[in-house]
């Protein structure tokens, strides 16, 4: 069975501070749909609605048009999985301990055999089988991601949510963690939401990226049409070029001037900074 997820004109304000406003997004089967925007413009607010960590005033997220709020946690974390921006253990456990825990919302009393070799398939999908017994605390960023990412695939879930999950790692482990979540939209046919920073990764592998400027969302569609100078400009507040020279997908060159980032940051200066003069 495969699900769609509808976000349908969410509003979210923490306290009377209000950080959505009518978010309106439908992610398909097989979609990995992107949401970009300055830091603090509601990306992590707006996934955390979605997994209900947060509870919006309204019933807003629908499943295959059931609201999430007549979900019950237990069947919620069968359909849907959710990778944070950093997951720190407190305490030491193995990595398998961690990725066996995804399969918590299918546990009545005991592990079952079925559940050991789920967690040790996604590990070997991920080609991390081999960390199996490894402290979680003692691996790399990237080796900890994808762990917290087998560890949402251990739930089985359709739908997955990813909180910037490039942000600490090497152009190689960004490129891989994009090709795995890609991989599991056209694969396994799951939905794929997932907030970034970076605009020319969103780019190659999104199928559809929502920008959001304060909250509210000021451009979506497909990577072609969300990722324009002006947009760009007027969400960001930077010059840049849009190239489609080297891939078949847009790609962002920034344009801004070094003395003009000091200038706007009114850092003290002795010798003139090289200007780029683009
Ligand atoms: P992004 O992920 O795009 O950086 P966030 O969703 O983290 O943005 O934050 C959006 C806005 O909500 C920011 O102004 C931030 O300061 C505010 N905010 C985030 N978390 C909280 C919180 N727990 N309580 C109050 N305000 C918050």
């Amino acid at each position: 069975m495969a699900l769609k997820l509808v976000i349908d004109n969410l509003s979210f304000n923490y306290a009377s501070f209000a950080v959505l406003k009518d978010i309106n997004i439908k992610v398909d089967v097989g979609e990995v749909l992107s949401i970009v925007g300055p830091n603090g413009s509601g990306k992590s607010t707006l996934l955390k609605c979605i997994n209900r960590i947060l509870k919006p005033q309204r019933d807003t997220i629908l499943i295959d048009g059931r609201c999430t709020t007549k979900i019950s946690i237990k069947e919620m974390s069968k359909l849907m999985g959710y990778v944070p921006q950093s997951s720190i253990s407190t305490f030491p456990f193995t990595v398998f301990d961690i990725v066996l825990m995804g399969r918590r919302p299918y546990i009545n009393w005991n592990l079952s055999e079925n559940d050991s070799r789920i967690a040790a398939e996604m590990l070997d999908f991920l080609g991390i089988g081999s960390l199996a017994m490894r402290h979680f605390n003692e691996l790399s960023g990237g080796e900890q991601q994808k762990v917290v990412i087998a560890r949402a695939l251990a739930q089985q879930p359709q739908i997955l949510l990813f909180d910037e999950p490039t942000s600490s790692l090497d152009i190689k482990h960004q490129l891989e963690i994009l090709c795995i979540l890609k991989s599991l939209a056209q694969n396994l046919s799951c939905s794929v939401v997932v907030s970034i920073h970076d605009l020319n990764l969103a780019s190659r592998f999104s199928d559809t990226m929502v920008m959001l400027k304060k909250g509210r969302i000021f451009a979506v569609g497909s990577p072609e049409e969300v990722l324009t100078e002006e947009n760009i400009a007027a969400v960001y507040d930077i010059k840049c070029k849009v190239t489609h020279s080297l891939l078949d997908k847009p790609q962002v060159v920034p344009l801004i001037s070094e003395d003009r980032v000091v200038r706007s940051l009114n850092l003290p200066t002795q010798a003139p900074l090289p200007t780029q003069r683009l």
